[in-house]
């Protein structure tokens, strides 16, 4: 793949709790190439927000153990950094946005107390003028309206779209080539889900970024990303550019999980996936799926599917698909 910002290669953790180990990513592997819009999918606990935290070195050890894998970003070797190496990655080459903007600020400092500690940690400015001129800067670049006012309110004074537009100031107070937005629209109304879309999409083509956007919404992934991972239990079960995965899903899940969507046309409710994302405790063997998909054979009990490429733009694991796998 050309041009690789960022390589994640089988990279397994498990999570130490009383009485054994939760293993969570099962070999997870994605990249992604500078300025690229790439989209993570799939439910709630298969993994998606602890491999990004361990992308961004902020995975707490413990509980967490990294059992195996690389990550490599603009070429380094992330999980050999140094703590100072880490917080400059964090400074200058990797950003994330959460879902909840309500939790990510701290209620009992104003919003220009934080943005300008935000600042002042990432630029390493100590001139407080300075600093104040660049936090105004900051926030009208996020359509801010008002900054002067904004910079005096706790975050309870604001509305959930301008929290989460506080947020992605603190994310991008300075220069980052990639962004993390973990499902940034989740909690809000889809008007301004849609606002808040548009400005990421806006400022990753001002600012040259490339953004992993995770997200339960499908049309917003197929809207706006232009390829697709999509994740089952720690694994990513299919890979490909996001108009071919939508026109053509190959993997049991995948297809199941577009046919979840409700329609709009009225075609009844969506019959959902039976069961649920396996105990972590103990999962299945073989193919993590294998106890929900219609298609199991005895293979997929026995043994994990490899991704497969089943053309250029397109990878899926499953026994289905390639001889290699069967
Ligand atoms: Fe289903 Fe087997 Fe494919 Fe897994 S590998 S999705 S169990 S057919």
């Amino acid at each position: 793949m050309q041009d690789v910002l960022l390589d994640v290669q089988d990279l397994v953790v498990h999570f130490r709790v009383y009485g054994g180990y939760l293993k969570v990513l099962d070999g997870v592997t994605l990249q992604v190439r500078s300025q690229e819009r790439v989209g993570l999918v799939g439910e709630t606990g298969c993994g998606k927000t602890t491999t990004m935290k361990t992308i961004m070195g902020i995975l707490p050890q413990p509980p967490g153990v990294i059992r195996g894998g690389r990550i490599f970003f603009r070429g380094q070797n992330v999980l050999a950094m140094r703590p100072q190496e880490l917080e400059r990655l964090r400074r200058s080459g990797i950003s994330m946005i959460f879902q909840d903007p309500t939790a990510a600020l701290n209620p009992v400092f104003t919003i220009g107390e934080q943005l300008e500690d935000a600042i002042r940690y990432a630029l390493g400015r100590t001139d407080h003028a300075s600093i104040r001129e660049r936090a105004i800067e900051t926030l009208r670049s996020v359509a801010l309206p008002d900054p002067l006012r904004i910079l005096e309110s706790y975050p309870v004074q604001l509305s959930g779209g301008m929290r989460q537009r506080v947020c992605i100031a603190l994310a991008l107070a300075s220069p980052k080539e990639l962004l993390i937005a973990d499902e940034p629209g989740t909690s809000l109304d889809v008007t301004i889900q849609d606002q808040i879309l548009r400005l990421i999409h806006r400022l990753a083509e001002d600012r040259k970024m490339a953004v992993i956007l995770i997200s339960h919404s499908l049309g917003v992934i197929r809207e706006w990303t232009e390829r697709v991972y999509v994740m089952y239990a720690g694994t990513i079960v299919e890979e490909a550019v996001t108009q071919e995965l939508f026109a053509q899903p190959l993997h049991p899940y995948t297809k199941a999980l577009i046919a979840c969507v409700p329609k709009l046309t009225g075609e009844g409710i969506a019959e959902g996936i039976p069961g649920r994302i396996p105990d972590y405790f103990e999962p299945p063997s073989g193919c993590r799926f294998h106890p929900r998909c219609p298609y199991a054979l005895d293979i997929c009990r026995k043994e994990k599917p490899k991704l497969f490429a089943v053309c250029e733009n397109h990878r899926v694991a499953c026994f289905l698909f390639g001889e290699e796998n069967r």
